[in-house]
């Protein structure tokens, strides 16, 4: 087995928009705070080669991932099919989707160049690898961002409004599993792939109108100062999952700086454990396409969705249109909008998912923000000893929603483009897939 390693910086040295929290704000970038990057690994047994590419950004844009892989195997003859590009979710990031944007036609075009020589240069850094591996729970890192208030109502993420009564209770606990992979090559651990469940932005609260890599980058900045190792993190399924709670006294972190460095910490206690030795064998890639159904359920609720987003539009009061969606059972004017755009989709639409394993390691790669109980589920009913769930992956359809979402009407729920159920049946098909690569390897 031979792994390789390579990171370039993607930080863009011009003005561009800032990507996240829908379209509420429009932001441009007045500095970098620090520096962003793109990361890759290439895992190979002699026979097959992996690569797996990890971005400081906020989501995965099909159109860019694409051309990247389809680069990429031009480049090195590895399938597009073993080649996954994947991001950190971060908030504070260029806003690939903002191709109206000068600044940004030039800042993908600067990105998928980095991100193919990056790759390619990982190619090129292999050589032979061993691994061990360790997990454990972490307390206080991670939350899930649905509450129950003290008048029993359950609330989603709350987007500035105020609630009328407090937050009492989070609706369930998120998976708190940490993982770590250490590769050593030449006798010194050298590569530590890290995985975690939970949307990175704290940084990006302060610090508005900054580049960043919030968390991730001092987590990674912290463990590779203190044990001289390189860092990738893996974003884990974090659709419900917020990196600090928003129940008062709850948190023990200021900002992202004592956040990550207590991630970071978490980090280094696994690193310095008991780490298992992990098996490195054959290296398998599968695909498989899913049919999901689209969810048209409140395409009757068209035309008062119609007035409330283009009241938001106006007037841009977010309470004001909850207000007004209410009488109709629209939640926000994101469920007005998400309703409007849902009535253009196909009935039905592909999603491809994808599986690697290396030896005893397996990946699960979800082109979607997907719920922390669905991870779990693809996780535990996983035949392999160590598995990765790897979120945003290739491309964002954004959230889809697990079936409580939907039972508690969340935020992630309305925007979701397919019908309750969908996350299950996908947590389910993740399992057979690893099942399938497991029996062939
Ligand atoms: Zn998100």
């Amino acid at each position: 087995m031979r792994l390789g390693y390579s990171r370039m910086s993607i930080t863009p040295d011009y003005s561009v928009p800032l990507a996240g929290y829908g379209n509420t704000s429009f932001r441009m970038s007045t500095e970098v705070l620090d520096a962003i990057y793109t990361t890759a690994i290439a895992i190979s047994d002699g026979k097959n080669t992996v690569i797996f590419i990890e971005n400081d950004l906020t989501t995965s844009v099909k159109t860019i991932t694409d051309e990247t892989r389809r680069r990429i195997s031009l480049e090195t003859g590895i399938p597009e099919g073993n080649i996954m590009v994947a991001c950190v979710h971060l908030h504070s990031a260029p806003d690939q989707w903002n191709t109206d944007e000068p600044s940004i036609q030039r800042y993908n075009g600067e990105l998928v160049d980095a991100m193919v020589k990056n790759a390619v240069a990982s190619v090129g850094d292999m050589s032979p690898a061993t691994a061990r591996a360790a997990s454990d729970t972490v307390e206080d890192l991670n939350f899930v961002r649905h509450y129950i208030l003290a008048d029993g109502h359950v609330r989603g993420p709350s987007f500035g409004l105020q609630y009328d009564s407090p937050k009492v209770a989070h609706t369930r606990e998120p998976d708190k599993t940490l993982q770590v992979v250490s590769f050593a090559r030449e006798g010194k651990e050298d590569v530590v792939l890290v995985n975690f469940q939970a949307h990175p932005q704290i940084a990006t609260r302060a610090h508005r109108y900054s580049v960043t890599a919030d968390t991730i980058g001092v987590m990674r900045d912290y463990v590779e100062e203190r044990l001289g190792c390189k860092v990738i993190y893996v974003l884990g399924a974090s659709g419900n999952v917020q990196a600090i709670s928003l129940i008062k006294d709850e948190n023990r972190y200021t900002d992202h700086l004592s956040y990550g460095e207590a991630f970071g910490q978490a980090v280094e206690k696994l690193l310095q454990g008991e780490m298992k030795p992990l098996a490195l064998g054959s290296v398998k890639a599968a695909k498989k396409v899913f049919v999901a159904k689209t969810n048209k359920e409140d395409a009757a609720k068209l035309e008062k969705a119609e007035a409330v987003f283009a009241q938001w539009s106006e007037d841009n009061d977010y309470k004001a249109a909850v207000k007004a969606g209410e009488p109709y059972g629209i939640n926000s004017p994101y469920h007005a909008r998400a309703i409007i755009q849902r009535t253009e989709l196909p009935d039905r639409e592909e999603l491809e998912l994808y599986a690697f394993s290396v030896g005893d390691l397996a990946f699960a790669f979800a082109p979607y923000e997907m719920f922390t109980e669905n991870g779990s589920f693809i996780k535990e009913g996983s035949p392999f000893a160590h598995t990765i769930v790897s979120t945003l992956a290739n491309k964002a359809m954004s959230y889809i929603a697990s079936k409580q979402g939907f039972d508690y009407n969340c935020y992630e729920a309305n925007t979701c483009r397919y019908v309750r159920g969908t996350a299950e049946e996908l947590a389910e098909e993740y399992v057979k897939l690893l099942e399938t690569v497991c029996t062939t390897r």
